[in-house]
């Protein structure tokens, strides 16, 4: 039988969160495989497993050395791929599961965060010409020092599109536990609409804005190499979204998703001295520590001194707080304020570039609810809001309607 192509699918952790997920994503497989595709496979770790080896680390170590961070939570994504092979087997198929070593994807040396230099896809290749279905971990490499290395959470997606890019597949799908790209997160407001094709620019910047569904650094990926990406529910045959370079849409839509995240955190540096030289000392500190910032805001100052606000994620605090103490004194600050209890909301829209009053009606939909806004920043197709987090869904629920979503 002449074959129909290569396709990259990629399961998500919910997809294989138990045995009987596994089950069903194994038919899926094969159902793919005895249509004539070559099929390669990229497995996340089985439900929360990640979660939970992180929760288990921190229970050792709060600080964990990143290298023993990358050896542990790599493990979470080599059982899936061998109970996936397994039951692959049980169907009757042939199926061989990879770590992420053994399929040659080299990655540098940042632990945790690492980013793929190369992909050898010389195994796999072979693999596929000897008839087996290939099924490699999500989210794993190998850095120049033969350390195992992890790609950020969420990972898996990057396997998955650069594997589809290497391997020049006709096909990239990601499946998981809706049904597509949706308007926002659907399990926060149940009318959320399924998109029917989103740009790159769009999927990247509500990734970047706390959309998890994919991962941003894979859209940024596919971008860079036009990989269409298919994004479906592993529990149903439907068509998901397609994520690609440009989208055709009858009506110009001027916000095409809300994105919330909660993951988040604000520390304030109180009673700067307003002069010349601070803001980059506090920034350069933070960067030197590795701690990614987000929103900046420095008050106007009235009386020769000045607070200072960013934006981190909540998982960095303990480390910027460390370091905003060692400098204090040097900067001549006052208190030091961490605040966890803020959350995200930002629209996020291409259209949004060519209509004035956009930011305008966001905050006046989030004053009627009475929402404050203690920080904005905004992008070229963005406009986010620091909010407090117990009124974050409310806001969501809002923006989604008020800017026409549900329809
Ligand atoms: P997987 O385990 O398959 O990798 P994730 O949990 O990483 O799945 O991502 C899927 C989840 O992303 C969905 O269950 C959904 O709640 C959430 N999500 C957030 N924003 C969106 C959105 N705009 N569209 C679809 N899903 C979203
Ligand atoms: N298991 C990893 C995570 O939870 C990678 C992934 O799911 O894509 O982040
Ligand atoms: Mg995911």
């Amino acid at each position: 039988m002449m074959g129909k192509g290569l396709i990259v699918q990629k399961f998500g952790g919910s997809s294989v969160a138990n045995p009987e997920r596994i089950q069903n994503v194994a038919k899926r497989v094969v159902g793919y495989k005895k249509q004539g595709y070559d099929v390669v496979v990229v497995v996340s770790a089985l439900g929360d497993t990640t979660d939970e080896l992180i929760e288990l680390a921190n229970q050792i170590n709060t600080e964990p050395s990143e290298r023993e961070m990358d050896m542990l939570l790599s493990t979470g994504e080599q059982i899936s791929v061998a109970l996936l092979a397994m039951a692959i087997h049980k169907l009757g198929l042939e199926a061989i599961s990879f770590t992420g070593l053994q399929v040659g994807i080299l990655t540098d040396t940042s632990h945790t965060r690492a980013r793929i230099l190369k992909i050898d896809t010389v195994r796999i290749k072979k693999e596929l010409k000897s008839g087996n279905i290939v099924i490699v971990a999500g989210f794993q490499g190998v850095n120049t020092n033969h350390d195992i290395t992890t790609l950020g959470r969420g990972g898996s997606d990057l396997t998955a599109v650069a594997l589809a890019k290497e391997l020049k597949a006709d096909e990239c799908e990601i499946y998981t536990d809706v049904e597509g790209i949706y308007t926002t997160d659907p399990r926060i407001e149940p009318k959320a609409k399924k998109i029917k094709e989103i740009t790159y620019d769009e999927m990247l910047e509500m990734a970047s804005l706390g959309a998890q569904v994919m991962q941003a650094r894979s859209i940024e990926v596919a971008k860079k190499f036009d990989v269409p990406i298919h994004v479906r529910s592993s529990l149903s045959p439907n068509t998901g979204t397609m994520i690609i370079r440009e989208v055709k849409r009858m009506e110009e839509v001027v916000v095409s998703g809300i994105t919330l995240n909660k993951n988040e955190a604000k520390i304030t540096v109180c009673d700067l001295p307003d002069k010349p030289g601070v803001a980059a000392k506090i920034f350069k500190e933070l960067s030197e520590g590795g701690v990614s910032v987000d929103m900046i805001v420095q008050n106007v100052s009235h009386t020769r001194k000045t607070d200072i606000s960013f934006t981190i994620a909540k998982t960095e605090s303990p480390r910027a707080m460390k370091i905003m103490k060692k400098v204090k004194d040097e900067l001549g600050a006052g208190e030091i304020l961490q605040d966890d209890d803020i959350a995200r909301v930002a629209i996020v829209g291409v259209g949004m570039k060519s209509h004035p009053g956009v930011a305008a009606k966001m905050f006046e939909i989030l004053a009627n609810q009475k929402i404050n806004i203690e920080m904005i920043s905004t992008s070229d197709i963005s406009i986010s809001c620091i909010i407090k987090k117990k009124t974050v869904e409310a806001a969501v629920k809002a923006l989604h309607l008020e800017f026409g979503l549900e329809k």
